[in-house]
């Protein structure tokens, strides 16, 4: 069997709400991957999906971000969405300009609103998620 895509959800405090409801509707399409999140986000979305098998790691002020990084540098994961918060300084907002810029240069793909992470699901369905690990 074919190892599943990996896929890291991040999202900020006010984008959490969108997160949950984004994957709650996505559900089923997510059990289709092998899914880490920064820590609350992870908790947020468990809270309302429990079904879902979720490896969380730190919470994005503390390190989260950076960790989603260093799976992108070691090749270790496959897309990223990251509802990311425009509107309100961030703490960590280095680490968060970090992640972004390692998707970017390893061209992962990153969806960073909702929109674009309904498209990169769609996306997934016409194109098979196995075009997603053979990047
Ligand atoms: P959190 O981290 O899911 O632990 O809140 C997200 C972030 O702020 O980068």
């Amino acid at each position: 069997m074919t190892e599943k895509p990996t896929l890291a959800l991040v999202a900020h405090d006010a984008k959490k709400d969108i997160m949950v409801e984004f994957a709650k509707s996505h559900e089923s399409k997510l059990k289709g991957f092998k899914l880490y999140a920064t820590g609350t986000t992870g908790a947020r979305v468990l809270d309302r999906c429990p079904d879902l098998n979720i490896t969380r790691l730190k919470s994005g002020p503390l390190g989260g971000d950076q960790q989603i990084g260093a799976m992108i540098a070691e090749n270790r994961l496959d897309c990223l969405i990251f509802f990311a918060d425009p509107l309100s300084p961030m703490p960590h907002d280095v680490d968060v300009k970090a992640l972004m810029r390692l998707a970017i240069v390893y061209d992962m793909p990153m969806a960073l609103n909702l929109s674009t992470a309904d498209i990169l699901l769609q996306a997934t369905t016409l194109i098979g998620l196995e075009a997603l690990t053979s990047k």
